[in-house]
């Protein structure tokens, strides 16, 4: 759950707290998951979770203020409110999965007293370790930051420690059954296995392989979710290898998937073809960057496998800035982008071939480029895009030079008269307003004019 502004350290202490509550009333309880594999890992966790042998109405009673979430789900939040912040640490309470007909979600849950039953409805053995911070020869708050501590205390039903060590992802049980049961597992395996550096074990990878075709079956917003969370987390790159190799990518991103092969200029793409191109910049997201600034990146040349020629001169891709457009617009759609997600996305994909001509752009181009919302995404985007070819970075620094030397009122000065000022004068209300004030603009940013008079000369001038 959302921290908001309270510290790993005081979510830690809930979750302990919560832990204690439910022991002290005789129940079995755990830390649970993602923490302990963090924890182990000496990563922080961004939340902690706790299994118990209560069930959700016990919980509900025994602390203060609670709610329950998916209730046939067995989760119940606590909620604390500190000093620092309001937050809730998840309790949940043991359960063993039923059959799935729809491919991502259990028909029915069943409560256990089991904790063993409870891990093995889990997806990973990584993410199966429970841990009882009671059981160590430290104060469990000292746990932090202290993976050997942390080992004393695991409870281990499915070798999860060994996966953790050695670096693998593997699926509880077996793998082709658990990804036939909820689909969505296939992405977060891959998601996991980029995120630490870990391989996907033999059977599981295999597992993933004959069935990425089911992914079609979750819903496009989860598969969303996952995709984004890949390409922010710091490990784009492997994540995208991976997902090429498992076969997912052909089946979620089918656009993507197409750059393969496609060969480029070598002049101007020393590096390879258009995927080994997207993947150099993959290679450069870092961990915590925008969303649309990674969505970007990825489809940039989306345009390219569609507008492939051999010319007699070079390879050429004519138009495929309006065919990337075109197509990652559609992508956006599917995927159920917000507005402004898909605006800036579009953007991005629309305007990343015109820093090669901005050393010809007039004054009133160059000032009109820089007043693209977010423009840094895009003086990030053409960076990634050089470093990830040629490594000429000259078009990029003589930009990010005109660009941060500007003043804002120089971008988007004060206008120097409106369609009032056109009214004075005698002119009519209509269409060509629009195009006189543009003409005013163009001579302003331009820095042919300064004053309302000159302003007023020019119309004049021009449309008499
Ligand atoms: P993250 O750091 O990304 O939050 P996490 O391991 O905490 O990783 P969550 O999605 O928060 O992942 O889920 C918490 C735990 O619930 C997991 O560690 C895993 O044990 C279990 N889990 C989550 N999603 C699934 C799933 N689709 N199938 C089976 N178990 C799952
Ligand atoms: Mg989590």
């Amino acid at each position: 759950m959302d921290g908001g502004m309270t510290s790993g350290t005081t979510q830690f202490e809930a979750a302990l707290g919560v832990v204690e509550r439910l022991r002290a009333a005789g129940y079995e309880a755990y830390l649970a998951g993602g923490c302990v594999r963090d924890l182990l890992l000496g990563r922080e966790p961004k939340d902690f979770d706790v299994a118990t042998s209560a069930e959700p109405g016990v919980v509900l009673e025994m602390f203060e203020r609670t709610f329950a979430v998916g209730s046939h789900f067995g989760v119940v939040l606590v909620a604390h409110d500190e000093d620092d912040g309001y937050f809730t640490t998840e309790v949940a309470t043991f359960r063993s999965d039923g059959a799935y007909s729809d491919g991502r979600h259990p028909d029915a849950v069943r409560y256990t007293r089991s904790a063993e039953e409870d891990v093995r409805r889990r997806d990973f053995t990584i993410n199966g370790l429970l841990m009882d911070p009671f059981g160590v020869g430290c104060l469990p708050s000292d746990l932090v930051d202290d993976p050997a501590a942390v080992r004393e205390g695991v409870v281990d039903y499915v070798g999860g420690l060994a996966d953790l060590e050695a670096g693998i992802v593997r699926a509880i049980g077996q793998a082709e059954e658990r990804f036939e049961e909820d689909h969505l597992r296939m992405l977060r395996a891959v998601r996991f296995a980029a995120r630490f550096g870990f391989v996907l074990e033999v059977a599981t990878k295999r597992a993933i392989r004959s069935l990425a075709a089911k992914t079609a079956a979750v819903s496009r917003e989860r598969v969303r979710d996952e995709l984004t969370k890949m390409l922010t987390e710091g490990h784009a790159r492997g994540a995208f290898e991976l997902l090429n190799e498992t076969g997912l990518l052909a089946e979620v991103l089918p656009e993507v998937a197409r750059m393969k092969g496609v060969e480029q200029p070598p002049q101007y793409h020393p590096e390879g073809d258009v995927w080994v191109h997207t993947l150099g910049l993959l290679a450069q997201l870092e961990e915590g960057c925008s969303m649309t600034l990674a969505w970007g990146a990825l489809l940039h040349d989306v345009g390219k496998p569609p507008t492939f020629r051999k010319a007699p001169d070079r390879i050429r891709f004519d138009g495929h800035v309006e065919v990337g457009v075109a197509i990652a617009a559609e992508i956006c759609r599917r995927f159920r982008f917000s507005n402004e997600e898909t605006r800036q996305t579009l953007a991005l994909v629309e305007n990343h071939m015109r820093f090669a001509d901005a050393d010809r752009m007039r004054a009133s181009t160059l000032k009109r480029f820089f007043r693209l919302e977010g423009f840094e995404e895009h003086l990030a985007l053409h960076r990634m895009d050089c470093l990830a070819g040629s490594g000429n970075l000259e078009h990029w620094e003589f930009v990010r030079e005109r660009w941060q030397a500007m003043p804002e009122e120089t971008v988007r000065p004060k206008p120097l008269i409106t369609g009032r000022e056109l009214i004075a004068a005698g002119y009519a209300p209509g269409a060509a307003f629009k195009q006189m004030l543009r003409a005013v603009e163009d001579a302003q940013l331009e820095g042919t004019i300064a004053t309302a008079e000159e302003a007023m000369r020019l119309v004049r001038e021009r449309f008499g």
